[in-house]
C-alpha cells in the first residue's frame, strides 16, 4: 500500500519573505491530492513538486485569513485554463468561503471575458463547487476520509481544521489558532499533526502594537509541542514561521517544542514528510 505524503509548499506568514511561499499544505496518497489554504505563491510552490491545479481532488482553507487565501485566485484561474474539459475545482471552507469564492470570481470577470471571447475551445468560465463546512461534518476527497474540527483563532470566526484520513493513517491540518478541546478531539491518535506557529518570545520583542496582537490567536511553538504530545500524536510538522529564521536554521525552534517527544519537522519550503499508511 503506498504510504501519504505532506509537503510544505509555504512556509511563511503576511510578511514578505523571498524564500518563503504564504501558508499552504499538500497533502497526497494514492490518486488523490489535498491542497490546504493557499497563500502567495501556491501555484509555484505546487508546479515545483509535479502538480499543477487541474491534478487538485480538493483545496480546503482553514479560514479566511488573506495570507491563506491570496492566491485561491491563481489556482481557481490556473484550473481552469489548463482544464482540457469543462472541470469544477472543489472548494471546502468554512462560512464565509462562498462569498469569498464569489467576489473572486467577480474580480476575474474581465479575464473570464477576455479568454471566452479568445479561446474557441472554451465555452464556460471557472467551474468552482463551494461546500461550506463545520465542526462535526465530514465528507470524502478521492481516496481521503476528511473530518472537520472547530479551532480557536478569535477573533476570527469559524476557523476549522481538517483530519484527513487514507488507509488507516491520519493527517491532521491544524491551521491558525491557540490551543482548544476540539482541537485535541480532532487530533487524537493522528500519525501526523501540521500546526501554524510563531516564536512568542522573539515577537514580544517587536515594539509594535500591530505585531504584539498576534500574540494571543497563534500557537507558540511550545503549546504545538503540548497539544501534539497530549494527543498521542506521531509526527509534528510546524509552519507559518513568525519571525522566519534564516533557511534551514531551525535549532532553536526545535529547542522550544521539548514537551514533545516524537518525531518533530521543521523545514523550509518543499519539506516533504512520508506517512505511513496502515493498510
Ligand atoms: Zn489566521
Ligand atoms: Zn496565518
Amino acid at each position: 500500500m503506498s504510504d501519504s505524503e505532506i509537503v510544505l509548499l509555504g512556509t511563511g506568514s503576511p510578511l514578505p519573505d523571498p524564500n518563503r511561499a504564504g501558508p499552504s499544505t499538500l497533502v497526497r496518497g494514492g490518486s488523490s491530492v489535498i491542497l490546504c489554504d493557499a497563500g502567495r505563491g501556491v501555484v509555484m510552490r505546487l508546479a515545483a513538486v509535479g502538480v499543477i491545479p487541474p491534478f487538485l481532488s480538493a483545496v480546503l482553507l482553514t479560514h479566511l485569513h488573506s495570507d491563506h487565501i491570496s492566491d485561491l485566485n491563481d489556482v481557481i484561474t490556473t484550473h481552469w485554463v489548463m482544464s482540457g474539459e469543462p472541470a469544477p475545482v472543489n472548494i471546502y471552507g468554512p462560512v464565509g468561503t462562498r462569498a469569498v469564492v464569489n467576489g473572486i470570481l467577480e474580480m476575474l470577470q474581465p479575464d473570464i471575458a477576455y479568454r471566452l471571447t479568445h479561446h474557441d475551445d472554451l465555452s464556460v468560465g471557472p467551474q468552482v463547487e463551494v461546500h461550506e463546512v463545520s465542526a462535526g461534518d465530514s465528507f470524502t476527497v478521492g481516496e481521503f476520509h476528511v473530518r472537520v474540527g472547530a479551532t480557536d483563532h478569535r477573533p476570527v470566526e469559524p476557523t476549522v481544521a481538517y483530519r484527513c484520513e487514507r488507509l488507516g493513517a491520519a493527517i491532521v491540518l491544524g491551521g491558525d489558532g491557540v490551543p482548544c478541546a476540539s482541537l485535541d478531539d480532532l487530533l487524537v491518535g493522528a500519525d501526523a499533526y501540521v500546526q501554524t506557529v510563531i516564536r512568542e518570545d522573539l515577537v514580544k520583542l517587536v515594539p509594535r502594537q500591530r505585531f504584539q496582537d498576534i500574540l494571543d490567536y497563534h500557537s507558540t511553538v511550545g503549546q504545538a509541542a503540548d497539544t501534539a504530545q497530549r494527543a498521542g500524536v506521531r509526527i509534528l510538522v510546524l509552519t507559518h514561521y513568525v519571525p522566519a529564521p534564516p533557511l534551514g536554521q531551525y535549532d532553536e525552534w526545535r529547542s522550544l517544542a521539548t514537551g514533545f517527544t516524537g518525531q518533530l519537522v521543521v523545514g523550509d519550503d518543499l519539506t516533504a514528510v512520508t506517512v505511513a499508511t496502515r493498510g
